[in-house]
This record gives structure tokens, C-alpha cells and sequence, in this order.
């Protein structure tokens, strides 16, 4: 396993906590690592307290190879990762903005060129269970035609080709939500 990559693991999982992206416990992470594994973070652990003694390794089918349990939306990482081969990393996030977006159920418009081209669009999932076999088949169905979703009641899913792109994209859809709700109270 690579220790560069671990390292960049836990620097993303705390950039996302610093950056008020994930709050308290909520929210996983995980990378491929080579062909048959991903990197995930712990079941339950705030992605502030990732460090490389708590990282768990799976295979792609969720079998633990290295460290304690995976995080609970594992079979919907697996899944995604399953599905789409050119997904590297994915970030699940309960991000203020898009969850407040995902409990009205009110469409996040992408209002700038740069969102419009590297989101492309924004759809539902239906609320799930977190964690469960259902919420994952609903979000890798979306992953079909999408690199990214929002999950009624919950938060949002993002894959990218990378940690740092699927970071940013993440970054990107939460600045998306907080222009729709800034927009409604100057306009
Ligand atoms: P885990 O701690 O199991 O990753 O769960 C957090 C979460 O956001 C569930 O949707
Ligand atoms: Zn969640």
C-alpha cells in the first residue's frame, strides 16, 4: 500500500473538516488503491480524527484486509466503484448548504460556467436508509449518468478521478448551494 497515498487521505479527510465541510461525525472517504482495493475511512469517526492509524483497507467487495470497520456507506462506495472504472475516489459529505438543498427538496441550479461544465448536473437520490444496500443501489444508479448527487435528507455524493478532484468538485457543489441561497435573499 502506498503511504503517499494514505498521507494524502488524511490530509483531505482533515481539509474537508477544516474547510466546514464535514462537521462532527458525518461523512466518509475512500480511494482505489490499485486494481482490487480502496482505502476508506472508519465507521463512525469524525474525518477530523482520520490519521494513518485508523484508515481501513478493503477489497472492492468490502472485505477488510487492514484496520477495524469500514464506514457504514461502504457497499455504496464499492458499488459506485464497481460501476464506474474511471472513478479513483469518492467523497460522501453532510455540507451545510447542499444538505439544507437536499431537505427542501429544491433543485441546486448551477448558475456559473465553471459549475455548469465540471458538475454538469445535480439529481436527487430518494431518501434511504445511510448505510443501507437500498441507498446504494439508488446512488450508483444516478452514477450512471452522473459524477455526483444529492441524497434527500442526508447530504451528497461526489466522484472523481482523483482525492483532490473529487475534493474540489465537492468544494464546487457546496459553493453551488450556498450561491442558490444567497441568491434568493439579495433577488
Ligand atoms: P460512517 O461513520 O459509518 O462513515 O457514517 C457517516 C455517514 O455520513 C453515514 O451516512
Ligand atoms: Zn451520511
Amino acid at each position: 500500500m502506498s503511504k503517499a497515498l494514505k498521507c494524502e487521505f488524511v490530509e483531505i479527510c482533515k481539509l474537508l473538516y477544516l474547510r466546514g465541510l464535514a462537521k462532527a461525525w458525518g461523512g466518509n472517504v475512500s480511494v482505489r488503491n490499485g486494481k482490487n482495493h480502496i482505502i476508506i475511512t472508519p465507521k463512525g469517526t469524525s474525518l477530523f480524527d482520520i490519521s494513518l492509524d485508523n484508515l481501513v483497507v478493503t477489497t472492492l467487495d468490502g472485505l477488510v484486509v487492514e484496520g477495524g470497520q469500514p464506514s457504514s456507506e461502504l457497499p455504496m462506495h464499492s458499488a459506485i466503484y464497481h460501476a464506474r472504472s474511471d472513478i479513483g475516489a469518492i467523497i460522501h459529505i453532510h455540507s451545510l448548504y447542499s444538505t439544507l438543498y437536499s431537505i427542501l427538496k429544491k433543485p441546486i441550479e448551477l448558475f456559473t460556467a465553471e459549475s455548469k461544465i465540471l458538475i454538469g448536473a445535480l439529481q436527487f437520490v430518494e431518501y434511504a436508509e445511510p448505510g443501507s444496500q437500498k441507498l446504494a443501489g439508488l446512488v450508483v444508479n444516478r452514477f450512471k449518468d452522473h459524477s455526483a448527487c444529492i441524497l434527500a435528507r442526508h447530504g451528497i455524493v461526489v466522484g472523481g478521478s482523483s482525492l483532490k478532484n473529487a475534493y474540489y468538485l465537492a468544494e464546487l457543489i457546496e459553493e453551488a448551494a450556498k450561491l442558490n441561497f444567497l441568491k434568493k435573499l439579495v433577488c
